[in-house]
């Protein structure tokens, strides 16, 4: 479904060059969970970002779903976008405060013109439904929800386009602890009922092996590491891996 070959990104020029994505390869199968981890300024947001072309790479290739979208044109962005999708970290900047739930849900709906007038209201419904919140709740706004349920409604936008790829970019490090599992949960159920795949960025590697099929692990822009989450988390081959599990309780 993806795959990235030689992903470069490097920020600013000589001298203040920043290689924050250094000759980085991987695949994601269809359905597949790949878990990049690695410490604070990795570059795992940036490889989110990449894949999603939200930011344009210094070079390399990223295909997704049979495209070359390296050097995507405005009609491959809108077919990515239609096609893979982001959760954030923090579902407090995440949504638009102005905003009715509806309309957060809606705009995604609109972008791509996938229901209208009635049968819109009604999948709004359904996909709050979907991640377990009450249909009724559409016309509330973000404010008149916990760091959970935003989360859930963030959850829900990014379901809108029935999507073939997540990139969750640490979507409960930013909740209290007491939910992150409700969400981690969530997003398991979610998984197997859509068969979505995902990059699932976090720096827990405990979630990362309950999520994961495999893991990549990060270490300053490039993949030390990379193969499946019971070999990367009992047979650690890398030095900074093996540093990581010792770091993580
Ligand atoms: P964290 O765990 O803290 O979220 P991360 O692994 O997601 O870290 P990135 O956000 O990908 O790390 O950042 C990788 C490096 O790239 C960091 O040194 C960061 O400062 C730098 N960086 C990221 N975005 C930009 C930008 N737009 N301009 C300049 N430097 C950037
Ligand atoms: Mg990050």
């Amino acid at each position: 479904l993806l795959s990235v070959e030689g992903l470069t990104k490097h920020f600013g020029r000589a001298p203040h060059l920043l290689r924050a994505v250094e000759d980085v390869s991987f695949h994601v199968a269809p359905g597949e969970v790949l878990g990049l981890v690695g410490e604070s300024g990795s570059g795992k947001s940036t490889i989110g970002r990449l894949v999603l072309r939200l930011i344009d790479p210094t070079s390399g290739t990223i295909r997704f779903d049979g495209d070359d979208i390296s050097r995507a044109t405005e009609r491959q962005l809108k077919s990515l976008r239609r096609k893979a999708q982001m959760v954030f970290q923090d579902p407090y900047a995440s949504l638009n405060p102005r905003l009715r739930v509806r309309d957060i849900i809606g705009e995604a709906i609109d972008a791509h013109r996938l229901a209208s007038g009635a049968r819109r209201t009604e999948r709004i419904g359904e996909l709050l439904e979907t991640v377990g919140l009450p249909a009724a709740h559409m016309v509330r706004f973000p404010h008149e929800f916990s760091g959970g349920q935003r989360q859930r409604i963030g959850i829900a936008r990014a379901l809108a386009v029935e999507p073939k790829l997540i990139v969750a970019d640490e979507p409960v490090s930013a909740l209290d602890v007491s939910v992150q599992a409700q969400v981690i949960n969530l997003l398991q159920d979610l998984r197997r009922r859509f068969e979505l795949a995902m990059l699932f960025i976090s720096h827990d590697l405990e979630v990362v092996e309950l999520m994961c099929d495999r893991i990549a692990v990060l270490y300053l822009g490039r993949i030390v590491e990379i193969g499946r989450a019971e070999e990367i988390s009992t047979r650690p081959r890398h030095p900074y891996t093996r540093a990581l599990l010792a770091a993580s309780p």
